[in-house]
């Protein structure tokens, strides 16, 4: 089966001192491997309650250089080029969460070069870049946002908007001229959540041609189990358009799981509920935004 999954917390599990490559998590080098074609954004998360700049750039790096190893004993192809994403096997699109351990936009220069092709403006932390959604003032996207995101589309960084506020996210839309992507968020209309994307947002980030990683976070689904992650599909793709519709899983950043998805093997079950349009939400849009964005 191809998968494009938008959203596993892999750094954030190996600063956990758990075993990303054959261990027994929901997800895993193995499981992926098992299923092949794969691509998977794979998330460095240094925002982990500290405050402290020179922590989260620690944190940040020693992630990064456990996806480089990965690399370089071949076990993963990192997804620098549109072509890379059409080569055999498990790629990794290399994502940040949140920009707590930035100085300023011109971090993406570096970060760029060492392999980031996604970055999610916020976690839940505000940040000088953008309103995230726990702000109680929603001050949207600021001036040093709006340079990230400008800078960001020259060198075909991906934007994500999960976890920010509903003004980062109109704010963003106006601004970039690529695609821009939710990776791991679900719909208010279905579940009022402080992490959900209210229909404005929806509307407005569908407008760039961008996709929503439908996610498997329990509290964020109307309930927790495995139709429901199909009611929040069918809900995208009616509202917005079938386009639109991706998978996040969250895999491996989450306590709780959902009744029926908490595991990779159960992936044929979901691609079983969505029908016809499985491929298009388990492969194909997520495939046409990153074609879209990075560099050739
Ligand atoms: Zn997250």
């Amino acid at each position: 089966m191809r998968l494009f999954d938008l959203h596993e917390d892999i750094g954030h599990w190996y600063s956990r001192g758990f075993d990303f490559v054959s261990g027994d998590g929901p997800t895993s080098l193995q499981k992926l491997q098992a299923l092949g074609d794969v691509a998977v954004v794979a998330i460095m998360f240094p925002a982990t309650g500290r405050q402290r700049y020179d922590l989260t750039l620690n944190t940040m790096l020693s992630q990064l250089k456990f996806m480089l190893e990965l690399e370089r004993e071949g076990k993963v192809r990192i997804v620098r080029r549109t072509s890379d994403l059409d080569q055999p096997g498990v790629k990794f699109v290399i994502g940040l969460e949140g920009t707590d351990s930035l100085v300023d936009a011109r971090d993406l220069l570096w970060l760029h070069q060492a392999g980031l092709r996604l970055i999610a403006l916020t976690w839940n932390y505000n940040t000088k870049f953008a309103a995230s959604c726990t702000a109680k003032k929603d001050y949207g996207l600021t001036d040093l946002g709006q340079e990230l995101v400008e800078l960001a589309n020259e060198l075909g960084i991906v934007i994500d908007v999960s976890h920010t506020s509903k003004n980062t996210v109109i704010d963003v839309a106006k601004v970039t001229k690529k695609p821009i992507v939710a990776t791991h968020s679900n719909v208010s209309s279905l579940k009022q959540h402080y992490r959900n994307l209210d229909d404005d947002a929806l509307k407005a980030l569908a407008d760039t041609g961008g996709v929503v990683g439908v996610t498997s976070i329990p509290d964020t689904l109307p309930s927790p189990n495995v139709e429901s992650m199909v009611k929040v599909a069918n809900y995208v793709g009616e509202h917005v358009g079938w386009e639109h519709v991706a998978l996040g899983t969250d895999f491996l950043g989450l306590e709780r799981y959902p009744e029926g998805f908490s595991d990779l093997s159960h992936l044929d079950h979901l691609a079983h509920l969505l029908g016809d349009k499985a491929e298009l939400v388990l492969w194909r849009n997520a495939y046409r935004v990153f074609k879209e964005t990075l560099p050739p």
